[in-house]
């Protein structure tokens, strides 16, 4: 059995009453590790550490912030494969796909925003002969970075990478399911020699370590990915107490797929917008509306290479969907497509759990769902899933699918497939969604302002955004 750590005033600890949680393996059902169960004093004697560690931190050279950023995005490097290896067993997702894209882009978050503090400047305004005023960015306090399990290292990174560059300290909770990778992080801190307290981790449950983090007066601003209905609970605590919030929510994203599209580019991207990572990505497309003359070429072309999506082991290179986070979950999953059936869809393959032999046959194993015949306006198509499950709707004009692409709570991410470029420019501006991609799907570049409108967030990471979020704008204002 694997012992996990919090990471607290620069050494590992315990949960400060010496309870531990199970960690499972989704692949298996096993549990193989156990991580401290911490509580409330936990939290508050990370926040303790933080403050004490916040007076040089936030003095210190930008330079040299950068330069132990580097350096842990180094000692990440030479560990990729610990760390792929560690994401893929906690969270069922193919090992190649952390491999490939988690933990080189959790490397990337910290390297970005190492870059990113050094060529910061703020603004100066000259209010004619009077005046000049010129605005200072001063470092927020303590933060509080909660995260989820679905893209664990590379969502943790993304918020703690901006607090600290920006010269915050920071309390961070990694999501209690799958607690792995950032202990490994951990680990990396302290070999690279950052500073006792700066960053903290704190494992435990959203209800005792979470709610803690959001509660506290010292945390000054939090930035938290994860559900809806999480999103809400946090916003309702944090609010009276005026913290900065960054909220990063769920989804429910539209694909728009026209008859002009690149039709086999389309095919090929679409399938891996909606099935990524057993389509348990917040950006993954779940509704796909196609124009009505290509619907049944796209149709089969799309269930045809959904089928070859080869369900199995996460640690075998040829899986191209591996198991969900947990048999709870998969219960949910299931749940919808029966609710699907229900709703009067048909179901074009998938739809059921998928039973594995060997090592893996305890494990949560879904087969790829693709749903046909659904209203726009049912459940299915207006509840966030968070699986391998993907509708596909005919549509007729271009306002139809903008209706029918916006009638969601959520407002996160959409594609839109075409090669005219300037119904692109339109249906991209009339979208009701935070990021719009045409012709492509999840092409990142850090520099962007990522979030979600509606239900799926308020604020926005990313490049300055998440610099400005990080940090407290002063005006001076100097009389001339
Ligand atoms: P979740 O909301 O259940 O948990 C997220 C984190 O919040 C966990 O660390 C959890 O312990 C913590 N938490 C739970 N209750 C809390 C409370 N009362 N106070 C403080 N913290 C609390 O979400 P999940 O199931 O881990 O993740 C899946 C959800 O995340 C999906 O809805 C998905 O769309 C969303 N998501 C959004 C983005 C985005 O960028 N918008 C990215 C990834 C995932």
């Amino acid at each position: 059995m694997m012992y996990l750590w919090n990471y607290v005033d620069g050494t590992l600890k315990e949960a400060s009453d010496g309870g531990w949680f199970p960690v499972h393996e989704p692949a298996t059902g096993e549990v193989y590790a156990m991580a401290p169960d911490s509580r409330a004093e936990d939290i508050d004697a990370a926040i303790e550490a933080a403050l004490s560690a916040f007076s040089a931190w936030s003095t210190s050279a930008a330079a040299e912030r950068s330069r132990l950023m580097h350096r842990i995005a180094d000692l990440m490097q030479t560990r990729l494969e610990d760390f792929a290896q560690a994401e893929s067993r906690d969270t069922g997702k193919p090992v190649w796909l952390a491999r490939m894209i988690d933990i080189p882009r959790a490397i990337d978050n910290f390297r970005f925003f190492a870059g990113a503090i050094l060529h910061s400047s703020s603004e100066a305004h000259q209010t004619d002969t009077i005046a000049l005023n010129y605005t200072l960015r001063q470092p927020i306090g303590i933060a509080g970075c909660i995260s989820p399990w679905n893209l664990p290292l590379y969502l943790f990174t993304w918020k703690i990478a901006p607090a600290l560059a920006a010269g915050n300290c920071v309390v961070a909770k990694p999501s209690e399911i799958t607690p792995a990778t950032a202990s490994l992080f951990a680990e990396i801190c302290m070999e690279a020699r950052l500073p006792a307290g700066v960053l903290n981790i704190v494992h435990g449950s959203g209800e005792n370590v979470g709610a803690a983090i959001t509660t506290h007066p010292d945390i000054a601003a939090v930035s938290f990915t994860g559900g809806t209905a999480t999103g809400a609970t946090i916003a309702r605590n944090a609010a009276p107490l005026f913290k900065k919030l960054s909220l990063e929510l769920g989804g429910k994203n539209a694909a728009l797929v026209f008859a002009d599209c690149d039709f086999e580019e389309t095919v090929e991207t679409v399938v891996g917008s909606a099935f990524s990572n057993q389509g348990e990505v917040c950006l993954c497309s779940s509704r796909i509306f196609i124009e009505r003359p290509l619907y049944e070429r796209f149709r089969d072309a799309f269930v045809e290479r959904v089928r070859e999506l080869t369900v199995g082991d996460p640690l075998d290179d040829s899986t191209r969907q591996g198991a969900l986070i947990s048999p709870q979950h998969m219960e949910k999953v299931l749940s919808y497509i029966a609710l699907a059936r229900e709703e009067g869809g048909r179901i074009l393959c998938g739809g059921e759990r998928v039973q594995l032999e060997g090592r893996c046959a305890g494990g949560a194993f879904f087969s790829p769902t693709v749903i046909e015949g659904l209203p726009y306006n049912c459940r299915t198509n207006q509840e966030e899933i968070f699986g391998p499950v993907a509708t596909l709707l005919p549509f007729d004009s271009e306002a139809e699918v903008l209706t029918m692409a916006n009638a969601t709570r959520y407002g996160l991410a959409a594609s839109v497939w075409t090669s005219n470029l300037t119904r692109a420019h339109r249906v991209a501006a009339a979208l009701q969604a935070g990021i719009v991609w045409v012709n492509c799907w999840m092409l990142r570049d850090l520099r962007t302002p990522f979030g979600g409108m509606k239900q799926s967030g308020v604020g926005r990471e990313g490049g300055w955004e998440a610099l400005h979020f990080f940090t407290e704008a002063k005006n001076v204002c100097i009389k001339l």
